[in-house]
């Protein structure tokens, strides 16, 4: 297996610098509703939303290994636990605009795929990629729910005591080997080339022998080595990225208290509140330091709901003296949604699931 030298147009590669903390990839895009900046000096992309860019008619726009995107390590991965598969437009908002579709050819055996070079029309482009996402929605939807248990039992997300003396590494080995959720059937799809001076070739083209043999030897030049991963099932992916979150130490995956977004904190790791722009308000760490704990509870929406619901069952319950049955269901519900929201205070649950909870069992 060798790496590509020039310009490809199928398939999905990958690598990381753990040093950095970064993560690279390379795959052929068709922009749809996301445009890229250019680093020229550091011969790098990165790629952003942009709701009012469509596709150059449905165009592929091929990738190279010399020009990859780059990002935060641990990004791919924790923007699939965010993103919203409910439908296309939603999943490529919060997550295909940047990585495209290639990552789904091997997800399904069953199911196959083409991905054109040229769709003619943006309208095209959208009927042929919606049938694709929406074949394999379902399929998608399970992955994700797979990977948001992994990751609550790895970083032990639900702050059970019991597990709490071992390190995220001690949790992955265990959560395999016990074959707990499917998570250890993910790592099959993923192709592993190891990196070799020989893959330089086209990055030192345009100097001299001289030139690099001075180069290596006055300046002590560093030729960064890393094994770039091929593979185009999501679910490897994922598998392999948090195989090396789990190896990064103080590099926790978390769960903002506010939104319930999975975030790795940038600065300190007990940071409970995640830093992701929100389209119109602050990020919830601006938040959260402007408000102290107990003002943001009281503030805190599930907590407002349950003392409405409250009320007004307490009411039912006065007017209706006769009722036992009315009493009994009223006492269940006291108890069961004391445990929710200690457990809100206690950071198991967000204050959303708490806020749904009441909102379900009113
Ligand atoms: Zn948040």
């Amino acid at each position: 297996m060798e790496l590509p030298e020039v310009n490809f147009s199928n398939d999905f590669y990958f690598w990381f610098n753990t040093e950095t903390k970064k993560e690279y990839y390379a795959t052929p895009l068709y922009f749809y509703k996301a445009d890229f900046h250019l680093d020229y000096d550091n011969k790098l992309r990165d790629v952003y939303y942009k709701e009012s860019e469509l596709t150059d008619r449905g165009l592929k726009h091929p990738a190279s290994l010399y020009f990859p995107f780059h990002e935060r390590l641990g990004l791919l991965l924790l923007r699939f636990l965010n993103s919203d598969l409910s439908d296309y437009e939603k999943a490529n908002k919060t997550f295909f605009y940047a990585y495209g579709f290639e990552i789904l050819r091997d997800l399904d055996k069953k199911y196959k795929f083409e991905l054109k070079q040229n769709y003619g029309s943006n309208e095209e482009y959208l009927k042929a990629t919606t049938k694709i996402f929406e074949d394999l929605q379902e399929n998608l939807i399970d992955i994700q729910k797979e990977l948001k248990n992994a990751v609550t039992y790895i970083y032990n997300l639900g702050n059970d005591e019991s597990l709490e003396k071992y390190t995220y590494l001690e949790r992955f080995a265990v959560y395999l080997m016990k074959r707990k959720g499917s998570l250890y059937s993910y790592y099959k799809n993923d192709l592993i080339i190891r990196d070799s001076y020989s893959n330089k070739y086209k990055e030192f083209e345009n100097y001299s022998e001289t030139n690099i043999l001075e180069s290596l030897h006055t300046k002590n030049m560093l030729l960064s080595m890393s094994d770039t991963h091929k593979s185009n099932d999501l679910s490897s992916i994922c598998y392999a990225i948090l195989e090396e979150l789990v190896k990064t130490p103080n590099y926790p995956i978390k769960k903002c208290q506010n939104c319930g977004m999975y975030f790795i904190p940038t600065s300190k790791t007990d940071e409970i509140y995640c830093d992701y722009p929100k389209e119109n308000s602050k990020p919830c760490r601006d938040l959260g330091a402007f408000q102290s704990y107990t003002e943001r509870l009281k503030q805190n929406k599930a907590m407002g709901e349950y003392r409405r619901t409250y009320q007004q069952k307490f009411m039912q319950v006065r007017k209706d003296k006769t009722n036992t049955k009315l009493a009994k269901e009223f006492e269940t519900w006291k108890k069961q949604a004391k445990e929710k929201i200690n457990d809100m205070k206690k950071g198991k649950l967000t204050e959303n699931e708490v806020y749904n909870w009441i909102i379900e069992n009113k």
